[in-house]
């Protein structure tokens, strides 16, 4: 068994028999059938990278591999899936026990191969989805002290940005702010109601995204494909290289959310809107592209379709008991906003990501499968200020853009298998 754990570490496969069947007749006789979890982008260290393309078998197109069975005097490879005998072409002709390719040398099980005329991100489709999106959505119904930890350790982040990436902000709390970074002359924002869900087509018209543009018919995804210009979405998405002062003069004026709490409630606090109006946001720019809404909520939301709790302090969150004896009001009504927020992102291929940090619950329970649906993380810490916080968002952005998966696409090109 650790034989096979060892594998596993060593390629990221995992599979229910590592042993494959050598007939039809007994690999229909398997009753768990034959499958592989594959780990993608899995980090492997000293991952060889082969400068050219890999040598395929011309029957059942499965790669050159150290399980090949090899003819050094004749010059061919026996395919071991398929055992069709292959010619290797005039640039192996050196090949000799002693003198082997990269890709047979035994301890080589997964390599990576990168030739000149295939860039994966080139075949994508939209221009503007080679750049990784990162929209932060910042909660401001934090105290003063957890305000200037967060204020930190955003403008730490910005400066770990990959450069071609694309920047956005919205911070709320009573209210939902779109700030438009590309305005250059004084900060400007567009206000959202928290309590009021808002629809795509709201959020364009509100932000006069049709402005110098006939309006598209009702029901279109908007995109920068078809009807917004590039002009309208670089208002709200900046380039990281450039937003770096926009970006940081607007988190060094962030208040607290200015709207006075009596001290008998908890603070107005619509995450839900604000999710929602960031979810549209990207769907608007980029859809399609790697975006990540990365959220940053200090305590329970109050207000807006996905709200946990009631603003009145005499009214306890909701507990695991309340929820096993369904006894939780909000909570259904929060999980069906979030279900249909998971559904909205995934659609868009856009990724939730939430860094909870409060002493009190934020409502992990309803979001978590906005979170999950969409591949993101969720970082729980009891304050801005924490280590577990700080480390783990550095570590985010610290794993570069290629390791983040943004929008990747996993294409299984072995079209036969015995
Ligand atoms: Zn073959």
């Amino acid at each position: 068994m650790a034989e096979f754990l060892e594998l596993e570490t060593q390629d990221g496969v995992r599979m229910p028999w590592n042993v494959l069947p050598g007939t039809k007749q007994e690999a229909s006789n398997c009753v768990v059938p034959i499958s592989a979890i594959y780990t993608p982008i899995k980090p492997f260290p000293n991952l060889p990278v082969l400068p050219y393309a890999p040598l395929r078998c011309r029957t059942c197109c499965s790669v050159l591999n150290p399980f090949s069975i090899v003819d050094f005097a004749a010059k061919i490879w026996i395919c071991p899936f398929c055992f069709q005998r292959n010619h290797f072409p005039p640039q192996y002709e050196s090949i000799s026990e002693e003198h082997l390719p990269a890709e047979l040398f035994p301890q080589y099980t997964t390599i990576e191969y990168e030739y000149p005329g295939e860039n994966p991100s080139s075949s994508s489709s939209s221009s503007s989805s080679s750049s990784p999106v990162f929209m932060f959505v910042v909660d401001t119904c934090i105290i003063e002290e957890e305000m200037a930890f967060l204020r930190s350790a955003l403008s730490q982040a910005i400066d770990l940005l990959p450069d071609n990436s694309l920047v956005g902000l919205i911070t709320f709390g009573t209210l939902v702010y779109v700030h438009e970074l590309g305005f250059g002359q004084l900060p400007k924002t567009y206000v959202f109601k928290g309590s009021k869900d808002v629809s795509k087509e709201q959020l364009l018209e509100h932000m006069s995204f049709f402005l110098k543009k006939p309006k598209l018919p009702a029901g279109v995804i908007a995109g920068s494909r078809d009807g917004l210009s590039c002009e309208s979405i670089s208002r709200f998405l900046l380039p990281a290289s450039d937003c770096g002062f926009a970006l940081n003069s607007v988190l060094e004026e962030l208040q607290k959310d200015p709207w006075q709490v009596p001290t008998d409630q908890r603070a107005t606090r619509c995450t839900s809107t604000a999710l929602s109006v960031a979810a549209c946001l990207l769907g608007a720019c980029v859809p399609g592209s790697g975006a990540r809404i990365m959220a940053f909520v200090g305590g329970p939301s109050t207000e807006g379709p996905g709200a946990i709790v009631s603003k009145n302090l005499s009214e306890p969150i909701r507990s695991h008991k309340d929820l096993d004896k369904d006894s939780a009001p909000y909570y259904y009504k929060a999980v069906r906003f979030y279900e249909g927020l998971a559904k909205q992102l995934v659609h868009q291929g856009h990724v939730l990501d939430l860094f909870a940090c409060a002493l009190d619950q934020v409502g992990v329970a309803e979001l978590k499968v906005s979170v999950e649906r969409t591949g993101g993380l969720v970082v729980l810490a009891e304050s801005f200020g924490h280590s577990v916080f700080k480390d783990s968002l550095r570590r985010v952005f610290q794993s570069g853009d290629n390791d983040l998966g943004l929008s990747a696409k996993i294409e299984d090109d072995v079209p036969y298998f015995p």
